[in-house]
This record gives structure tokens, sequence and C-alpha cells, in this order.
């Protein structure tokens, strides 16, 4: 179960709690909420504390990364909160797409073409890339900072490419269930396109074939390994891949995969921002985090994977009822000055301050309409408007013109929309506590 993270008097972090025991807390007085998301509390009294030691465990994904809080108790290693986290890679696109269309159809003076004078740093990464690196970096930071965390860990590379020259040259004994069996899989698959080499079958199961066989005296080198749908193996039997009448297959199997296909620059940027934070940093490659992942029997879900990262996820119990949290990034705010027609003309005044009635777009609310057509709870998101008649988006969907007197925040915008998964950021805490916020 998510557990409740917990800071001492001087906001330091203490180890996270159950959520019982944070009712408890904050029913009798000795806590206060610090933050509702990821759910925070803070103690009144306690100075410092016993913690154990947490590993921060990511999955660094192009969509979603997963993110695990592992903590190693005496009895064994155990998930004591998990996110999910969805990045804006396709927003920051559109927005970057928008904001040069503008700017085109602006009416400047002549200006002389300008060219030969822009240089990419080192390291370069497209915005939408560089994104998924901070985001991921803001959430390691974040939680170091409410939780105990003494190390990290991350997945780095889809396959152990160091294993794979050795197996390129001298072999590796591959069955399945083996965590060398599983890397060389991933490789094959990787250097084969992820389709049968005879058919090009891509919709259904591949095996791992020989294309000399060992019958033969093939070796299980992996450049003697290919993959291959069932059918196709089974038809091409003890002949080798020429007689069966593919002769460059085996020429294809020569060639290791290039260095360049492995390698992921988010990932590499990741690690060498994720290297300086000055914790001990754990690295596993992807081959390894499936292999832990189906040995211990867990569905595929990113912040699962991420708790299956490396030498560390081999034994890790996650409770079945677990919902991690789900945080989206959303961004801050628009850089353009003011709505444009379809011919980029101005539609609008130029923007207004942001606050309106002490509410801000992004801001996460609850509205409790008491009469008229919307009456209702409603716990989600906030879009302000001038005239003070906001709109919510709720998981369920989005509602119109909301008087701002019928809101109440409960978390104010920090670029990421929450989305309940918690248990614990419901009613009961709510009207236990009196909603200050310390903070
Ligand atoms: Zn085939």
């Amino acid at each position: 179960m998510q557990r409740v993270l917990v800071l001492d008097k001087g906001k330091n972090p203490l180890m996270p709690c159950h959520s019982a025991r944070a009712r408890q807390l904050l029913m009798q007085g000795k806590a206060a909420v610090f933050r509702q998301y990821p759910f925070t509390i803070i103690l009144k009294e306690r100075d410092g504390g016993d913690v154990q030691p947490v590993t921060i465990k990511v999955d660094p994904g192009s969509k979603t990364t997963g993110i695990a809080l592992v903590a190693d108790f005496k009895q064994g290693k155990c998930v004591i909160w998990a996110g999910k986290l969805t990045h804006r890679g396709q927003q920051i696109r559109d927005r970057l797409l928008s904001r040069r269309q503008i700017r085109r159809s602006r009416k400047t003076r002549y200006r002389a073409p300008r060219f030969l004078n822009r240089r990419r740093a080192e390291g370069w990464l497209a915005p939408s890339l560089q994104s998924r690196v901070e985001n991921t970096l803001t959430w390691v930071n974040r939680l170091r900072r409410w939780s105990p965390i003494d190390s990290l860990s991350m997945e780095l590379v889809r396959f152990d490419t160091q294993l794979m020259q050795n197996a390129e040259i001298s072999g590796v004994e591959y069955q399945q269930g083996e965590l060398a069996g599983y890397q060389v899989r991933e490789y094959l698959l990787e250097k084969w396109g992820r389709k049968c080499a005879y058919c090009h079958a891509t919709d259904r199961p591949l095996e791992i074939e020989h294309i000399t066989p060992k019958s033969r005296g093939g070796s299980n080198r992996v450049s003697n390994l290919t993959v291959a749908c069932h059918k196709c193996n089974r038809r091409k039997g003890s002949q080798t891949a020429t007689e069966f009448g593919y002769p460059n297959i085996q020429q294809q199997a020569k060639q290791p995969l290039k260095d360049a296909a492995a390698i992921n620059a988010t990932r590499w940027a990741l690690w060498r921002r994720m290297d300086v934070l000055g914790l001990p940093l754990e690295v596993g490659t992807g081959g390894h985090t499936k292999f832990n992942r189906r040995k211990q029997d867990y569905p595929k879900s990113h912040w699962i994977d991420a708790a299956c990262v490396g030498e560390s996820g081999q034994q890790v119990c996650i409770s079945p009822n677990h919902a991690p949290l789900q945080i989206k990034a959303m961004g801050h705010q628009s850089r353009q000055m003011c709505r444009v027609d379809k011919y980029g003309f101005p539609r609008t005044s130029p923007k207004q301050g942001r606050v309106h009635f002490g509410f801000q777009t992004g801001d996460m609310v609850k509205a409790l309409v008491t009469k008229g057509v919307k009456r209702g709870m409603y716990v989600g998101r906030v879009s302000v408007r001038a005239s003070g008649f906001f709109n919510i988006t709720t998981p369920t969907g989005t509602t119109q013109g909301i008087g701002y007197r019928y809101y109440t925040p409960i978390h104010k915008s920090d670029g990421y929309l929450y989305e309940k998964g918690e248990a614990l950021c419901s009613a009961t805490t709510r009207v236990a506590v009196s909603p200050r916020q310390v903070q």
C-alpha cells in the first residue's frame, strides 16, 4: 500500500508511515498535512528519528516514467511509494510549432538573413526530450526532500552491450529463464528488427534459432543465432540458412548491432544528471528488469518495472492493492501574450494577471456545489477565468462555469496534474483535520 511521506518538525524526512498511522497522528493533532500530492504530513513535536535505507528507482520511458521508493526492511525489500509520471513530449512539439508559425506571420521590419551563427551545445537534446529528463529529475529531487532516500537506481540500457560483445565472440549459454538468456533474446530481437528472419512475420511469437543447427556443429554464439517464427523454425529443421534458401542471413548475423542502436540519448542524459547528485547510483538493463519482473510474476507497468530494476530488483515485495500516484506534466502557463485569430491577428487584449480570486490555472481544488444543475462534489484541476466562473477538470470530464466561491484549494499549481490513485487523500482526512496547509 502507498505509504504517507512524513517530515519532522524541522522538515527533515522521516520514514514514510502507513496511512492508518498518519490518520491517527492527524486526528490526535500531532501532525498536519504538509502537501496533498504526494500526501505528506509534518509532525508538530518530533525532531529526528530512525530511518531505514530507501532507494528511489526509476524506469525512464518515452511517454511515461515509473518511479518507486523501495525500503530495505529487515524482512526484505518493499515498495513503499510509487508514481507514474506522464511526460508532455508531443505537447511541447506542438507549442514550439505554434510559436514558430505565429512568429512567421508577424509583421516586422526587414532583417537580413543570418546563418552559420548558431551552434548547439554539447549534449544538446530536443526540447521535448529535455523535458523528460527535467521532469524525472524534478521528481527525484522532490522525493529526496520528503523521504529519507540514500541511493538511486535506474534502467540505463536495453541490454548489456559488454555481455553481448562477449557473446558475439565466445558465446553464452542462453537457456530460457536465465538472466543471460533474457539479455540475448532482447539483443537478438533488436538486431533482427523484431520480426522473423525468414518470412518477416511480426505478429507471432519468435523463437531463438540456430543459423547452422547445433546438430551440424553450429555454436551458441550470438553470431550464429537469429529469431524465427515457429513455422519457419520447424520447416528449416536441420538445414543451414543457405540450404534453406537464405544465403545472406549468415552474412547479416556476423555484423554486431551498432552501439548507436542500443544507446538512448535521453537515458544517458538522465544518468549524467543523476550521477552528480552525490548518492550511490545503480544502473540496470532492460533485459534484467524484465527478467526480475517475470520471475516474481508481476504484471507490466512502469512503476513495477522501476521497482524491478537492477540487482536490487531481484526480490521486491509489492502489495497487490498498491495504487501509484498518477502524475502528469502540464507545464506552467503559456508564453503567448494574447490569443490570435486564424490569420494571426490579435483577438483578445494582452493577458492580465494569472491569479483570479486567489486561484490560478493548474491548482488542484475541491468544489462542493450545493444548488443548481451542477450540484455535486468535484475534485480536480481548475482553469481560472477573470469572470470568477472557473472550469474544473476531473477524471470524468470538465464542468464549466462554477463560481469561485464554491472552490476550496487543496494543492497549489506546481506544473503537474495529479489524479486520484492514492487511497489517502480522500474526505476522511480532510474532515478530521482543518484544511489549513502547512507550507
Ligand atoms: Zn517465419
